[in-house]
């Protein structure tokens, strides 16, 4: 028999055997393997498309109708969800892993297959179709991926991408975004970039055209902190074009790139003191630039800048001059911060108008290309975020697993698979839930500005048992997620939950002469936000609302996951590292998932399938029958290992466990 690609059918599985199991893989350069019906893609460094062919030969002689196991392959996750979709479910395939592990390059591998799935099975609107959902994808990458220290093309928000069919055929698409890393457009770590369109336009405007915006191509590189590189002003013609085939005109070309070069300005303002303690915006060229860009007067803007609005009381606001000069330029981000947030979310609009498919039902596949969890030396809303939208799409997962055993097992006329699984669903009550939970608590001292202890967060969290005790100090709290236990730090947290963007600030956008500036989407306006419900602004509150959103699009489709792996922090081919692969292995549950999927009967034989292999076990007499049937089956299958709940005869299949599987094949080493 081959070697199993499948960790859940390894005789033993622990978190060693399978780091030994993928590391063997990976020097034959094999970088999937099966942990149940999950897939582990290992990023091998290199260009391992060679070692793929057995592979690839597998999957067609499958497509044409062959038995057995698909081959663990990403193809076979994108074939099993168009075979599911045609057969009537909605499909979603989650592709989680750490940064630089390799789920945008999975998740482009799964999309162009589908894709070319329907362009081989149709003819007509499959290429146009085809066309613009390949292309939208650069455009989103480039004004939302940056070079970081872990990836040079690291997408700095989580995406799903979802393939739209209709009448059987692949009909458009719809993008949704959330989690984009807006801070990065005035806040990166060292040897880190902003996005790459700012760099792009830089190298690629003709000089005219940058002059026009008051931009020069060598200053304003180096204000970009000099990490031009080469290909920068080629992937702007990339760029650009996409946008043309997404229909953007020469006019809305230029005034995206007014937006960005109105930034760049922005970048540049000087805060000087006119006293001990008001400070105003030097009025020099970059203010009177990103005045003009942004369609607003220059003395409205610094004005805009340099006075706060405070709350006071229900209703009513007074305006305070900053009194120092950090809040003048903490303001300068936020507009900063808020206009590339904007932007971002109309391009997506964008492309949605341009790739949506027009039908009023439609059938899906979603990708979904998301970080996995974090736990960082020190961890902070940042983290939570993440972490706590991994932990829904893990309840997601189980939930889709379990109706799918079920379905299995009906089908078979049995009834109800006895599982245990580790159920996460009181975790997320602690911490999203109504007050008191962890969220809770954060909102509202979100809203009074006050600092959470975090002893009560712990608290919170310690009411479903979901804390672990002990770890980090006292400014600490800790949550035992699904896949380990992550401290966060309590400090920053409030302050970074409240992020508000005050009214003068989007009031001032509003009121522009450019059309663009006055079309982004107002900060305020999260998406998905009920009207006149009384929800809290925050950080929380809004990724609540559209992880909440995002998984009602999913709702009752059958989920598989792609868990990018990265086998070492260099980026090195043929290198593993063994503790850096542990602890991914961890954050993506893989050893909880290969041993759900060894409880929940990974081994399903057919009865002649069944007495092929237990042959020692079965009479002599009953061996020779031409078709065995399955009161044979459960008469061998009671007499050898009596009230097993690790095997069950269904009408077509005997389901076996893992545990059972090793069992039974104890026992035939004995009978021989
Ligand atoms: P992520 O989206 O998880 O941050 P990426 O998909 O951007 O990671 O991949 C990081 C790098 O690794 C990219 O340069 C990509 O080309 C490379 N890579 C990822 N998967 C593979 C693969 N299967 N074969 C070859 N190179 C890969
Ligand atoms: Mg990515």
């Amino acid at each position: 028999m081959t070697e199993t690609s499948d960790l859940g059918k390894l005789p033993c599985v622990s978190e060693e055997s399978i780091i030994e199991f993928l590391k063997r893989r990976l020097l034959s350069k094999i970088i999937y393997t099966w942990a149940g019906s999950n897939l582990i893609a290992v990023n091998p460094f290199e260009d391992v498309a060679g070692a793929e062919d057995p592979a690839l030969n597998e999957l067609i002689r499958r497509r044409d109708g062959a038995r057995g196991p698909l081959p663990a392959h990403v193809h076979s996750i994108a074939q099993t969800a168009h075979h599911g979709l045609q057969a009537g479910t909605d499909q979603t395939v989650i592709i989680s892993g750490e940064s630089g592990a390799g789920k945008t390059f999975s998740a482009h591998r799964l999309l162009h297959y589908l894709v070319q799935l329907e362009a081989s099975g149709s003819k007509g609107t499959g290429r146009t179709v085809e066309q613009k959902l390949n292309v939208s994808n650069p455009l989103l990458e480039a004004f939302g991926n940056a070079r970081t220290t872990n990836n040079g093309n690291s997408s700095r928000f989580c995406k799903l991408f979802r393939l739209e069919y209709g009448g059987g055929r692949l009909r458009g698409g719809a993008v949704h975004t959330c989690l984009f890393e807006k801070t990065r457009v005035m806040w990166r770590g060292a040897g880190e970039r902003s996005f790459h369109i700012f760099y792009q336009m830089v190298a690629g405007l003709p000089a005219g055209s940058l002059h026009a915006l008051g931009l020069d191509r060598h200053a304003s590189l180096s204000e970009l902190s000099g990490h031009a590189c080469d290909a920068d002003a080629t992937d702007f013609a990339v760029t650009e074009s996409a946008m043309a085939e997404l229909g953007l005109s020469g006019e809305q070309r230029a005034a995206v790139f007014a937006v960005l070069a109105a930034l760049l300005h922005l970048s540049r303002l000087r805060v000087v003191a006119r006293t001990d303690d008001q400070f105003e915006v030097e009025d020099d060229a970059a203010l009177q630039w990103a005045a003009r860009l942004l369609g607003v007067s220059a003395p409205q803007l610094a004005e805009t800048l340099t006075e706060q609005q405070l709350a006071a009381g229900r209703s009513s606001v007074v305006r305070r001059p900053c009194q120092t000069e950090q809040e003048v330029l903490a303001r300068r981000d936020c507009l900063v911060r808020e206009l590339y947030d904007g932007l971002f979310r109309w391009l997506v609009e964008w492309i949605n108008g341009q790739i949506a498919s027009g039908s009023a039902a439609p059938r899906a596949i979603s990708l979904l290309d998301i970080s996995g969890f974090e736990s960082l030396e020190t961890n902070s809303l940042e983290q939570l975020c993440i972490n706590y939208a991994n932990e829904r799409l893990q309840q997601f997962f189980l939930a889709s697993f379990l109706r799918r055993l079920e379905a299995a097992f009906l089908e078979e006329g049995l009834i109800g698979a006895r599982l245990e699984y580790p159920d996460n669903g009181r975790l997320l009550v602690a911490l999203d839930g109504p007050a008191p939970s962890v969220f809770g608590a954060l909102d509202e001292a979100s809203g009074l500005r006050q600092v959470v202890p975090a002893s009560q967060l712990s608290a919170e969290a310690q009411r479903a048992a979901c804390a672990a005790p002990g770890a980090g100090g006292e400014h600490t709290f800790t949550v035992r997620h699904f896949c380990g236990p992550v401290s966060y730090d309590a400090r920053a947290l409030v302050a970074k939950n409240r992020d508000r963007v005050d009214a003068t600030l989007t009031a001032l956008l509003a009121g522009s002469s450019e059309w663009l500036v006055r079309q982004l989407p107002s900060p305020a306006a999260a998406p998905g936000t009920p009207r006149g419900a009384r929800r809290r602004n925050t950080v929380l509150a809004r990724l609540q609302l559209s992880v909440g959103a995002l998984l009602r699009r999913l709702d009752g489709s059958d989920v598989q996951f792609v868990r990018c792996v990265r086998p070492n922090g260099a980026g090195a081919p043929g290198l593993v590292a063994d503790a850096y692969m542990r602890r991914q292995l961890r954050a993506a549950g893989v050893l909880a998932t290969a041993r759900l999927s060894a409880a929940g009967f990974p081994f399903r034989l057919t009865p002649t399938e069944f007495v092929a292999r237990y042959t020692e076990l079965v009479e002599l007499r009953q061996r020779a029958e031409p078709r065995p049937n399955n009161q044979l089956l459960t008469q061998t299958i009671e007499r050898w290992t009596p009230d097993d709940p690790g095997v069950r005869v269904g009408t077509g299949h005997v389901f076996l466990t893992r545990g059972a599987w090793y069992r039974l094949g104890d026992l035939c080493q004995l009978a021989r």
